[in-house]
């Protein structure tokens, strides 16, 4: 290794300015005396981690600057950057260090002892601000565990090393069984703690080094490195699935999970993250049909049923491409008056073999491959554009609505506002004309998240509305915390009320303590007049049905209009 020390008396702007005309060499701040390495390949992660901070001496701006930049933060994220060139850099290229995540930026040329001492300390402080910025928002405030995010992030990177070394590595996804029920026999606070010492339990099963994640309520996520055969795999698996053989003591109460578990090793699949975590999926969920308490590694494309699902994942992954995609649209309307107030837009594929593919059928695998991120993302874009459209064209009042429904997933995207204020200023729609429908279940997954998002949602000024509810998780008690402005009734909650005493009382009651939290109530799948006259007495909002329209063609939602 040609790497040498220097006292950092030695490091005048004159050493520094000789050292960078040497060669286009890294200088790692070694706490007092500086080392000085020739090439970024001698920064071995193990030797640079005791270093706090990075001096990078680049000649200018530019590619190989950037490239080494990006390095560093891969291989030690933990390690403070300071960028110096030779000239004062201009402010737009500080900035756009800054940015890019150096945490200072200056000129040799001005650099005395002092400076360098101060420039270094500032690093470090801004380094450590950001850490701490990262720890909020990267990691699970019950368990301490990575979250989702963080846990992509650890993901990619791992790829990338193990990629770059040629070995294998696995992930694993645990989800503990029926957690609600635990939920709803004990109580959240019980809950909480059952997760809390469900994580020691695993944490004392995997090595230092693995990550454990918490993706979502009752899902964890191991990265496990360098690992390279099915049988070391499985083995991980015993020792955590012997971590919930004996019970667990909470509040007084005894209590026996079991966990199910889906793998995959990169190796098999190349290194695509996005490919692993669907193979982990693939396999858990197949775990969970075995009956729960099971551990699988992903079998390929074996059974049948994974054959017609993965028919279906590839002709969806063309049916974008191919325009086999379209939206229908289905009006909703006053009950009291039967006025029109605006549309649901509802996706459809017609695939030139397979036809009209209901939606309860593809739905479901968009959800699964991660699909329905982009595929949502054209909905809404697409529902967008022609609502804008038909209210520019004066075919709508301004006041009506457009719904577009959220999947789960995009509900947990980073950037789903972003998505939104991109899906509105493109279409020049006013944010007060969208709604988004969520779903109850998909909130409880995630309740502290999924409030902040939809809170942030609502900032933009568009409505938030809870689909499907009494399908779900239902319990009207938390909705008076979460930033809504609808509860859409489900079909099953309304279709009987006419006979069934029952059902009407539940459907009464659900809209009173709706009105209650300050919420309009839109009733789904209303099929009949009977039905709606019932509706009109409970005081029910709005509807949606087959009684006022079945969902249509674009074309038709104003014909439909011009013929009331
Ligand atoms: P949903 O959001 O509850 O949509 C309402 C469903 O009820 C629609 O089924 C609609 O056709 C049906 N419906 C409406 N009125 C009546 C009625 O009077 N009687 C009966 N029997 N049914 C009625 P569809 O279009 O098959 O959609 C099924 C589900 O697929 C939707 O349920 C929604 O969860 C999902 N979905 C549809 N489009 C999208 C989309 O763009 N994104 C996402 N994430 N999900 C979507
Ligand atoms: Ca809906
Ligand atoms: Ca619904």
């Amino acid at each position: 290794m040609s790497s040498s020390l220097l006292s950092q008396s030695d490091a005048s702007p004159g050493l520094m300015l000789s050292l960078l005309q040497r060669q286009e060499v890294p200088v790692v701040l070694y706490d007092g005396p500086f080392l000085v390495v020739d090439d970024l390949d001698e920064l071995g992660s193990e030797m640079a981690s005791q270093y706090d901070v990075i001096l990078l001496l680049a000649e200018a701006p530019g590619s190989e600057l950037n490239a080494a930049v990006e390095r560093i933060q891969l291989t030690l994220p933990d390690t403070a950057i300071v960028v110096a060139l030779p000239d004062q850099p201009a402010a737009a290229v500080i900035a756009q260090y800054i940015l890019s995540g150096v945490q200072e930026v200056v000129s040799l040329g001005m650099t005395t002892l002092d400076d360098w001492h101060q420039a270094f300390q500032l690093a470090l402080s801004r380094k450590q601000y950001e850490s701490q910025l990262k720890r909020f928002s990267h990691y699970d405030p019950l368990t301490q565990l990575a979250n989702r995010s963080l846990f992509q992030d650890r993901l990619e990177h791992s790829l990338l090393q193990n990629q770059r070394r040629e070995r294998g590595m696995g992930i694993l996804l645990l989800d503990i069984d029926r957690f609600r029920v635990v939920n709803d026999i004990y109580g959240h606070q019980v809950g909480d703690e059952l997760l809390v010492a469900c994580t020691q339990r695993m944490l004392d099963k995997v090595r230092r080094s693995d990550t454990l994640a918490r993706l979502g309520s009752n899902n964890f996520a191991v990265i496990l490195d360098d690992i390279n055969d099915a049988d070391c795999m499985q083995r991980v698996a015993d020792k955590l699935s012997q971590a919930f053989n004996h019970s667990f003591t909470i509040g007084g109460n005894e209590i026996f999970i079991s966990v199910s578990m889906g793998m995959e090793l990169a190796s098999r699949v190349t290194y695509d993250a996005g490919q692993l975590m669907r193979h982990a999926e693939l396999a858990l969920h197949q775990a969970k049909r075995n009956g729960r308490n099971a551990s699988l590694l992903y079998q390929g494309e074996r059974s049948p049923a994974d054959k017609v699902r993965l028919g279906l994942e590839s002709a969806l992954h063309h049916a974008m491409d191919r325009e086999e995609l379209h939206l229908v649209y289905q009006p909703q309307a006053i009950v009291d008056s039967g006025v029109f107030v605006g549309v649901e837009a509802l996706l459809r594929w017609q695939h030139p073999v397979l036809g009209n593919v209901p939606p309860s059928v593809f739905i479901p695998v968009l959800e699964d491959t991660g699909l329905i991120e982009s595929f949502g993302q054209w909905a809404l874009e697409q529902s967008c554009q022609q609502f804008a459209d038909w209210i520019n064209a004066g075919k709508l009042s301004p006041t009506t609505k457009l719904s577009v429904n959220l999947s789960p997933r995009q509900l947990h995207q980073g950037d789903l506002v972003v998505q939104v204020q991109r899906a509105l200023n493109r279409s020049g729609l006013a944010a007060r004309c969208l709604t988004l429908e969520v779903t109850e279940s998909m909130l409880m997954n995630n309740l502290d998240q999924s409030v902040s998002m939809l809170a942030q949602l609502r900032q933009l000024g568009i409505s938030v509305a809870i689909d499907d509810f009494g399908t779900g998780y239902s319990s009207l008690s938390y909705l008076k915390d979460l930033p809504i402005d609808y509860l859409k009734i489900d079909r099953v909650f309304v279709k009987d009320i006419v006979e069934d005493a029952n059902d009407a009382a539940i459907a009464n009651s659900i809209i009173g303590l709706a009105h209650n939290l300050g919420l309009k109530v839109i009733a789904e799948g209303v099929e009949e007049a009977e039905t709606l006259e019932m509706l009109r007495l409970f005081g029910c909002d709005q509807y949606q049905g087959y009684f006022y329209s079945k969902p249509v063609q674009a074309d038709e939602v104003i014909q439909l209009l011009a013929a009331e």
